[in-house]
């Protein structure tokens, strides 16, 4: 059976909807960020002409070439992707949103590297709720630091939490880990920080996600389909 990028895009909206009508909360706080890693700007600009409007990247690379080719249209990019301190200036120049933060050192750059004529750069703080499982995002006991740094630089605005969950098909396991992020957004905001975002879920998960109180969810799949496997 064929499926249209329109049609999958539209069912995942009807999902959020769902979600949201199940934890009882208005689908207007659930953004949808459609991950658009390794598909071509056509498939971007076919998601545009649906509705939608912002796209998540994870390959510096790659999303500065489909930048370049969708420039006639005004899309909010977020990047999502592990960010290397040699990187860091094309997010600050060239992003809305960096959802990856993880330590001291990239945020200062990122902060020294924002163009003035662009507003803050709008941040979450990437936490590793898996332990060894995972390798990416800063550990739990780091967070309130980072959020303090983050909060200090003049260049960057603080807006909350992203996790990955480790891979498994434990559902009951991945809504305790968004239960976890949401609990710590929780405590960090009792401390005076205003954290709104809870950067969480993905295509096979969402619903989970927004159960525990997701302001945006990742997909990508369920929008453009399977990924192949990408060498890095
Ligand atoms: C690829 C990716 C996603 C989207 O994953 P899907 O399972 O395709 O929805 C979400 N978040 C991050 C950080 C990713 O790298």
């Amino acid at each position: 059976m064929e499926t249209s990028l329109a049609h999958r895009l539209a069912a995942v909206r009807e999902r959020i909807n769902a979600a949201c009508q199940k934890a009882g909360r208005d689908p207007g706080e659930v953004t949808l960020l459609a991950v658009s890693k390794t598909f071509p700007p056509d498939a971007l600009r076919e998601a545009w002409q649906a509705g939608q409007h912002c796209f998540g990247e994870s390959y510096v690379q790659e999303a500065l070439a489909k930048q370049a080719v969708l420039a006639d249209l005004p899309i909010e990019w977020h990047f999502i992707g592990p960010l290397q301190s040699n990187k860091t200036r094309a997010v600050a120049e060239n992003f809305a949103w960096l959802h990856s933060l993880d330590r001291a050192k990239i945020a200062r750059r990122l902060s020294e590297q924002r163009p003035e004529h662009l507003p803050p750069l709008s941040v979450c703080i990437e936490v590793n709720l898996s332990g060894e499982a995972t390798k990416s995002g800063c550990h739990p006991d780091a967070v309130e630091e980072l959020c303090r740094l983050v909060a200090s630089l003049p260049r960057l605005r603080l807006r909350g939490l992203m996790t990955i969950p480790e891979p498994t098909p434990d559902m009951a396991l991945l809504r305790r880990r968004f239960a976890a992020l949401r609990e710590l957004r929780e405590r960090l905001n009792a401390q005076g920080f205003a954290l709104d975002t809870l950067s969480m879920g993905m295509s096979d998960d969402l619903e989970a996600a927004i159960l525990e109180g997701a302001t945006i969810v990742r997909v990508g799949s369920a929008i453009f389909g399977q990924r192949e496997k990408r060498a890095r």
